[in-house]
This record gives C-alpha cells, structure tokens and sequence, in this order.
C-alpha cells in the first residue's frame, strides 16, 4: 500500500493509473477505522483497479471546537487495517493540502441541510462539501462510497454531484452493525462500558418503529420512542425523524406513504450517535 500525504503526489499516482484504463475508486474517511469502513473498501476494491482511502479528520464539518478535538485518532491502527483490507492508496493530507486556501463556495443543499442532521450540525454539511469537493478534485475517482450510516450525508453527496456537475458516481454502501445491533461507528470508542450498553436501545427502537409505523400515529411513534430511549440514564434522545427518503420532508401520515425513513440522533452521555432505518 502506496502512502500519500500530498495532493501532487495523489494527482500524479491517479493520473498514471487513469491514464492506463484504470478504473479509480475512493473512500472518504476520518479514520479510527472500523469493519464498517472496510466494508466501503471492499465493496470499491470489487467495483474498482485502485482503490484510494483518504483518512483526515475535517474540522470544517465539526460544529463543536470540542468534538474535533475528542475525535478519536489512531492512524497507526489504521494503516494496518487498511494494508489486511488490500487497499491500494492510504492519502493521509494535513489541513494545508486539503486547504490550501479558504473555500468561500456558496455551498446551498435546500431542506436536504435544515432538517435533521442539518438542523443540529449548523455548518456541518457544508464543512463535508468542501472536503468531498476537493478529494474529488485532486483525486478524480470514477467511484466514491459512502455509508449509508449517514443517510443525510449521502443525499447531500449526490446533490453536490449534481450541482456542481461532478465526474464521479456515488456508491452508498448498507450500514455494519455490532452482533447487538449498534451501527458501527468512530465514535462508539469513546463510550463507556454502561453508555456501550445502554446505546443497543438506539437500533431496537427503529425496528420497533418499523414494525408498528402503519399503524401507529407519527406522534405517537415519537413519544414512545423518546420514553424508550430517556428511560436509559446515559441517553437522550435529540431527534427522530420520519421522513420521505429522497428528499427527507417530514411524513405526516405513514399510512399514505410508499416510502419512508426513520432517523435518529441520540446523545449517550457526550457522545453523538446517529443511526437510521428504511421503514419500507
Ligand atoms: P467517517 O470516518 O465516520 O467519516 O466515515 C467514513 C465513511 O464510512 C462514511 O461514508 C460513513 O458513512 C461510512 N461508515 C461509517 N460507519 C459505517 C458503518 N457502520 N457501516 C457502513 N459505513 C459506515
């Protein structure tokens, strides 16, 4: 595995690659990797001839000074990981590469960035914008996946795509979860042992949701889970939404609705988790 940490190195190896047919494919990540990440890996190393993961945690897309800095990091970890998963690129920039000057683009994603996530994370998506903009300008991948885990993320992705008229076809990947149920993710490390425990309600309540979402009011649903989910001491629920998947308007009446997706954050101590499930 080729590691690269700036963005004329990246351009050369990809243009030589691209150059001789090579099909490019590229991961985003801010490290701390997990199964969840190498499952985004294998799936490009099969769609894919090389396969690049960038690892760099982004503090435009951080809203909380403190959550950028309570991050975790473990870029040694992640290299091992990365080399046993069979990629071929690691590009590990600092801010200056992936910045070199301010990004001052009107970045405008509608609903898609004043609900839900967008709601709560102000300045958050556009912080993703400006880094999945300059990957995918230094870069140039054919491909580029990205989890389902962050539903919101990968609308806003494809929006980004088709605004800005970009090369590059969006894989959304299905989200890998613990044996218990929890979703993956960088952020369960930071958790405590009673918070990790606690934290397996989060996906039981959206199957619950699931299962009684045609019969149940919308209302109802909420304050049911919200019950569910506050009787835990070290949680609390931020949100769930129930919304249409494309375009995440709220639903009013599932009864009426082909499609539907339920969307949840929950803050387990002062830890952020979220998590979502396609209701049908
Ligand atoms: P992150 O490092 O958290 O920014 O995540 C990098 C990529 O991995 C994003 O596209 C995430 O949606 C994806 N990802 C994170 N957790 C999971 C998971 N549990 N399953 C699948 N993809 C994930």
């Amino acid at each position: 595995m080729n590691v690269l940490s700036t963005a004329n190195e990246i351009r050369r190896a990809i243009q030589n690659a691209k150059s001789s047919g090579k099909i490019v494919g590229l991961v985003p990540t801010m490290g701390a990797l997990h199964h969840g990440h190498v499952s985004l890996v294998r799936q490009a190393l099969d769609l894919c001839d090389v396969v690049v993961v960038s690892v760099f945690v982004n503090p435009t897309q951080f809203n909380e000074q403190q959550d950028y800095q309570n991050y975790p990091r473990n870029l040694d970890a992640d290299m091992e990981m990365l080399r046993d998963a069979g990629c071929h690129v690691a590009f590990v920039p600092d801010f200056k590469e992936v910045y070199p000057e301010p990004d001052n683009t009107h970045y405008d994603f509608g609903q898609l960035e004043t609900v839900y996530e967008g709601a709560h994370r102000p300045g958050h998506f556009r912080g993703v914008a400006m880094v999945v903009r300059r990957f995918f300008e230094v870069i140039q991948p054919d491909k580029a996946f990205f989890g389902l885990k962050d539903y919101q993320q990968v609308l806003v992705i494809k929006d980004l795509v088709k605004q800005f008229n970009l090369n590059v076809s969006i894989e959304p990947v299905t989200t890998i979860r613990e044996n218990d149920g929890l979703a993956m993710s960088s952020r369960n490390r930071l958790l405590s042992a009673r918070q990790r425990e606690q934290a397996t309600i989060i996906y039981r309540v959206l199957k619950e949701v699931r299962k009684k979402a045609k019969n149940t009011d919308i209302a109802d649903l909420t304050a049911w889970a919200q019950q569910e989910i506050n009787q835990h001491s070290e949680l609390k629920l931020e949100y769930l939404g129930i919304a249409e998947p494309n375009s995440l308007t709220p639903i009013e009446n599932l009864r009426e609705s082909p499609h539907a997706v339920a969307l949840i954050a929950v803050w387990a101590g002062n830890t952020r988790l979220i998590d979502n499930l396609q209701l049908f």
